[in-house]
């Protein structure tokens, strides 16, 4: 028999430019289906008080909900939105705008899905468990790097795991590239948002599932990757590439998978709460033996731009918290698969994993 190709859906409609998010009401318009069924924005609350608000276009009976982005999204805060907008209107809402980073896409994506499909986020962590298309979507990134904004994916803390709903319905339906949005954010944020990246592309195109579709999204990623990190830029040039280095990098995983650091970091995040960015900056720096070219490069860009990395940070763990990082970390097949095989088993043990973990 033929090999079988994985079917993906794309972002539909995108549109990309300066002050383009001004567009986002004529956008809206035709998607409204009543008064009475509403546009629902869930805006990072890092947005309170600022004139970005003032520019979100509502009309009728739409609703602004800011949602703090302290702590990664879980399927909890997601059934209690949902719920929420239900109790608030007899209709389903026309749809839902996700306004922030990575956090508030992915809330975005999740309510979205959550909206059309009985019981909780939970009951869909995993890999094509949703069987309803989702209410319209939309994604506005106002920080660059997750490539959430592309992605078939929203990763949630669930009561018993950190995964993502894969589907082929968590894709946004559009998207807005408005580079200007992503003006404000702090340099250190930047930055760790900015190498999640940067790992995303490294560990595609070292991985064993690279293909020449990934490999043509995740070469270009890393080139505007080394210029925003390593290059001199105008700040305007700078937030425009690293808008379009998310893009591809987020488009280079989507065929493909990341790899070891993300895996690592999954365990960090689901321990100690360590958020995803900076989680893949941790793990990343002690990878050499997994990608010493990637990692040779990110000591580059840390010094570059003065970032200094937090110690520490596991030195007070129980043993049995060590192990249950180690298991969610090696619980992640697929991203090992993709780093080092199908024999992974053989090179990635509990013990090596602890011994990395250790030196965070
Ligand atoms: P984030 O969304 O948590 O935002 C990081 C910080 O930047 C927050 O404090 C936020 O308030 C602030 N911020 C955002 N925009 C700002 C602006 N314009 N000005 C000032 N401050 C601003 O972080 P992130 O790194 O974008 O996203 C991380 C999340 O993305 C994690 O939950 C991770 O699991 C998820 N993720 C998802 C995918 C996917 O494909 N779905 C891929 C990678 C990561
Ligand atoms: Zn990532």
């Amino acid at each position: 028999a033929s090999e079988q190709y994985r079917n993906f859906p794309m972002v539909p409609r995108v549109v990309y430019g300066k002050g383009s998010f001004d567009q986002l009401g004529d956008i809206l318009m035709p998607k409204r289906r009543h008064s009475e069924a509403p546009m629902i924005f869930l805006v990072d609350d890092v947005f309170e008080n600022k004139p970005l608000l003032e520019r979100i276009p509502t009309i009728f009976c739409d609703q602004i909900i800011l949602i703090s982005s302290n702590e990664e999204p879980k399927t909890e805060q997601v059934d209690a939105l949902v719920k929420k907008i239900l109790a608030d209107f007899g209709d389903l809402p026309s749809g839902i705008i996700g306004i922030g980073g990575g956090t508030l896409l992915d809330l975005a994506k999740a309510v979205a899905l959550l909206l059309t499909n009985k019981g909780s986020a939970s009951d869909y962590q995993g890999w094509d468990l949703v069987n309803t298309p989702a209410v319209y979507h939309v994604g506005v990134p106002t920080i660059s790097g997750t490539g959430a904004e592309v992605s078939r994916t929203t990763v949630l803390m669930g009561p018993d795991k950190k995964l993502g709903i894969n589907s082929d319905y968590t894709t946004f339906d559009q998207v807005v590239l408005d580079p200007d949005l992503t003006e404000g954010v702090p340099k250190d944020q930047w930055f760790y948002t900015g190498m999640d990246c940067f790992i995303h592309c490294i560990e595609s195109l070292n991985g064993t599932f690279l293909n020449a579709f990934s490999k043509s999204y995740g070469e270009k990623s890393l080139d505007l990757c080394k210029e925003v990190f390593l290059g001199t830029n105008s700040a305007t040039d700078s937030r425009e590439k690293l808008m379009m280095a998310s893009w591809h990098g987020g488009m280079s995983i989507a065929y493909s998978q990341v790899g070891v650091a993300h895996a690592m970091s999954y365990g960090l995040g689901y321990v100690l709460g360590v958020k995803h960015g900076i989680g893949n900056c941790l793990v990343f720096q002690y990878l050499e033996e997994f990608y010493p070219e990637g990692v040779s490069m990110f000591k580059k860009m840390l010094q570059k731009h003065a970032i200094e990395l937090p110690v520490g940070i596991c030195a007070n763990l129980s043993d049995a918290e060590m192990n249950t990082m180690i298991t969610v970390a090696m619980g992640m097949a697929p991203l090992w698969e993709n780093a080092l095989g199908e024999n992974w088993k053989t090179i990635v043990t509990p013990k090596k994993l602890a011994s990395i973990y250790k030196k965070i």
